[in-house]
């Protein structure tokens, strides 16, 4: 008989389930009128309803089949009870089907970290861009990002009522990642897909000491990685503080499932264990393929400008 499947595996099938019920919650509060917006830090950080009740419902739910599991969600929350109609029980049997690689079979639900942005791309989500708009779940193993989910809830939103809206892209080091159609971004161009509504002169600095052939303003951290697995940037560079550890924990773990590679903009890697510090302070440089043409053009000037 089978042997019961490993923790891992079962928290990513748990994570895609819980993500999708993610997804439909985004979309509800979208079609019910009424974001209830808050600004964090300023104007440009905002939390909406839909951010509120996503993280309530990813953490609970997974809390709740995972209790030993460290899990960070981005917002801060009064604790107390959950309703259970924000709970999803269910998981995704495909993923129970893969086998866990050997170095993750012995994980213990008290070594794992999951990293929650229960709502990626919050600004352009109220500025109508829907489809910059992800669910994170990123998870976490000797503070190496292994797993992550990430769902598009409006993926096809604009090809017509025919078309299946949402989807939802997993991956696990050393098994793949699914979900999406793996492409190269065309070769010999520099393609470069940066953040639309946190430019600084250092950001926009950067990008041009890159001499790109393009440059591609998108929301969205998990949006950004999707946009270079599927071939559509080269580099995902960002020379500012400002993303989190849940903003590139889900995206790291499935961009280096395929191959690819995110640093800050230093070149160190980043750290997931649950005492680390949210802030990637150094920024962010991200490739499918041939990661050191662009580490290797960064200006000192910038670097040193970027503290880690
Ligand atoms: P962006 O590319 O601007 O969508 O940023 C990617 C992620 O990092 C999103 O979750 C943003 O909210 C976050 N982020 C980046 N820069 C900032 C900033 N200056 N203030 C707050 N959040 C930021
Ligand atoms: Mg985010
Ligand atoms: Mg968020």
């Amino acid at each position: 008989s089978m042997a019961s499947p490993a923790l891992l595996m079962r928290v990513v099938a748990s994570a895609y389930s819980v993500a999708e019920k993610a997804a439909t919650i985004v979309r509800n509060v979208m079609a019910g009128g009424d974001l209830g917006i808050v600004e964090k830090t300023g104007a440009n950080d905002l939390q909406t309803k839909a951010d509120r009740l996503v993280q309530m419902s990813i953490c609970a739910s997974l809390a709740r089949k995972f209790p030993k599991v460290t899990i960070i969600g981005e917002e801060e929350l009064p604790t107390g009870e959950v309703t259970e109609e924000l709970i999803e029980d269910g998981h995704c049997e495909e993923i129970l089907k893969k086998t866990c690689p050997a170095q993750y079979r012995g994980i213990k639900e008290e070594e794992l970290v999951i990293w929650v942005d229960p709502l990626d791309g919050t600004k352009e989500y109220t500025e109508g861009l829907l489809d910059h708009v992800t669910v994170l779940i990123g998870i976490a193993y000797g503070g190496k990002a292994i797993a992550g989910v990430i769902n598009q809830p409006y993926y096809n939103y604009e090809a017509g009522a025919d078309a299946v809206l949402g989807r939802t892209i997993w991956g696990v080091l050393g098994v793949g990642a699914f979900g999406f159609q793996l492409t190269e971004a065309p070769a010999g161009k520099h393609i470069i897909v940066t953040t639309r509504s946190h430019s600084s002169t250092l950001v926009n600095d950067c990008i041009s000491a890159l001499n790109p052939d393009s440059v591609i303003r998108v929301g969205g951290a998990g949006n950004k990685i999707i946009q270079l697995i599927e071939g559509k940037a080269s580099a995902y560079v960002f020379a500012s503080p400002g993303c989190k550890k849940w903003d590139t924990c889900a995206p790291e773990a499935i961009l280096h499932a395929v191959g690819g590679m995110i640093t800050d903009i230093h070149g160190n890697s980043f750290q997931y264990n649950k005492e680390v510090k949210h802030m990637n302070s150094a920024g962010v440089l991200a490739t499918l393929r041939n990661y050191d043409y662009y580490a290797s053009r960064i200006p000192d000037t910038v670097k040193q400008s970027l503290v880690p």
